[in-house]
């Protein structure tokens, strides 16, 4: 009998804040022993090309998405969009402003770093950033590594960069119960990315993912390394309870994150067939 298929349904590439091309992404899923894989990078879907064809190419199963950034009560949360119309107007108008505000903000969070005795010009941040269309702290992260500020991208966002740090600056992202309504109408699946990880189980209570259900949402992540045992069985209950998907997932950035190996949680094959049937419908 063959091994169950290994999917993973949630990546970065260097088309946002990973470290692998789409290509390169699509070939370390292969030598992981992957059998689908998800490309979803923050905000854009300017990847997806690149790695469909290298899928196609080498004999991997993929999946088109995004990581849309959203927010509820003033916290950041993110919702996962699998396939749907990359044309639709309405959403493509909301992750132009989405990306706008990404890039809108890096001066102001360069001015508060030089205030903190860590001065950054954009230059020095564009060397990491490169050619993205969707910049992030993790960039602005990589920038303060390679001056010697910190050791490492997460001791920037937990000495600075982390939501109410002393660089922190807000930017735009919609509502989460309007994103699922946007990400529905362009016919495409909404899945709650890691919705009680890092805190965010305040903002994403049982009942806010119950009413979320009924705008729409299919589903969310369980399995997912931001969070503990008792919370990925608990959303796997509570999934059960109201008949929607629960995924598992890397969340893999390359190098960018230590904790996030390609396939440290992956979605159980019949949990990725109904997903299919959902995208493809
Ligand atoms: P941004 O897209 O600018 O809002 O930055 C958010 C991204 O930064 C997330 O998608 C993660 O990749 C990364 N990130 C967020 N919080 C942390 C953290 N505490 N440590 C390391 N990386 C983080
Ligand atoms: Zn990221
Ligand atoms: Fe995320
Ligand atoms: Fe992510």
């Amino acid at each position: 009998m063959n091994a169950p298929a290994r999917i993973d349904l949630h990546t970065h590439s260097t088309v946002s804040d990973g470290t692998d091309t789409p290509r390169a992404l699509v070939r370390a899923a292969l030598a992981a022993g992957l059998d689908v894989v998800a490309l979803t990078d923050h905000d854009t879907w300017a990847g997806l090309d690149e790695a469909a064809e290298e899928a196609e190419r080498i004999g991997v199963g993929f999946l088109p998405g995004a990581e849309v950034s959203c927010e509820r009560l003033g916290r950041s949360v993110h919702l996962l969009a699998y396939g749907g119309d990359r044309t639709h107007p309405g959403l493509v108008a909301e992750l132009v402003r989405i990306r706008a505000g990404r890039t809108d903000r890096i001066p102001e969070m360069l001015r508060r770093l030089g205030r903190l005795g860590m001065p950054l010009t954009e230059d020095q941040v564009a060397v990491h950033a490169r050619d993205t269309p969707s910049i992030g702290r993790p960039h602005v992260a990589d920038a303060m590594v390679a001056a010697g500020y910190v050791a490492s991208r997460d001791e920037a966002f937990a000495g600075y960069l982390a939501e109410g740090g002393s660089a922190y600056v807000e930017r735009y992202s919609p509502d989460i119960a309007d994103a699922v309504g946007l990400v529905r109408a362009a016919g495409a699946v909404p899945v709650l990315a890691h919705p009680w990880g890092r805190g965010s189980r305040d903002v994403l209570p049982p009942h806010v993912l119950e009413a979320l259900v009924e705008q729409g949402l299919a589903g969310w992540e369980a399995d997912h390394v931001d969070h503990t045992e008792a919370e990925r069985a608990e959303l796997h209950v509570l999934a059960e309870r109201l008949g929607v998907l629960a995924t598992g997932s890397s969340d893999y950035h390359g190098t960018g994150k230590t904790r996030n190996p390609l396939g440290v949680h992956t979605t159980d094959p019949s949990t990725y067939a109904e997903l299919r049937r959902l995208v493809e419908r």
